[in-house]
């Protein structure tokens, strides 16, 4: 029997510092860069973030008050296509850019909005919007997926084969597939929520 890794449990994250660092040298003119040291630190979120794509922030809650970092939601992005990383990226880099380089309180504003539009023009990679937000299909989902080991239901809209728990992977198995956390699909309407 061949048991293949799925995307429940095996997804790669992409390091987002090389990312960083060619968007600043060919969209920022370096800037956000100081002595070769980001000025905002980048990261990914953990997995609760689902809301928004990515933000933005600077102040008291940040490394100890001084700092300011860029959030991208590991669950919203991990599975769009890599566009989707890259332009949210930038965006939330046009933020620091308005906020640490031009002092500017502004957030979508005429100063984001103008450097949004010059690299746009300037390459055709991947598209930089106001939008935070990716649509999300509304269609309800029709399955249920249950994991053996620590029973947490996810919404699913088509079953998947060997997919695995990827916390109970994570948690249990040293983030490696394992069969023993294969989920459990059941209909969704069904069950009770
Ligand atoms: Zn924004
Ligand atoms: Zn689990």
């Amino acid at each position: 029997m061949t048991l293949v890794r799925l995307q429940v449990c095996a997804l790669p994250l992409l390091p987002l510092l090389p990312l960083f660092h060619r968007l600043n040298r060919e969209h920022f003119d370096g800037v956000l860069v100081r002595s070769g040291q980001p000025r905002v630190s980048v990261r990914w979120s953990d997995g609760r973030m689902s809301r928004t794509a990515g933000f933005y922030r600077r102040g008291p809650a940040v490394q100890g008050g001084r700092g300011c970092e860029i959030v991208l939601s590991r669950p919203v992005l991990e599975v769009l296509p890599q566009e989707a990383m890259e332009s949210t990226l930038c965006h939330e880099m046009i933020h620091a850019w308005v906020d640490l380089e031009l002092r500017s309180r502004e957030v979508h504003g005429p100063l984001f909005r103008q450097r949004m539009a010059v690299i746009n023009a300037s390459q055709n990679r991947f598209q930089v919007s106001v939008r935070h937000r990716f649509p999300v299909p509304t269609k309800p989902p029709r399955w249920w997926a249950v994991c053996p080991q620590c029973q947490r239901r996810s919404p699913y809209r088509r079953r998947l084969r060997n997919a695995a728990c990827r916390i109970c992977c994570d948690v249990h198995h040293g983030g490696r597939w394992h069969p023993s956390c294969l989920l459990r699909f059941e209909p969704f309407e069904q069950s009770s929520l």
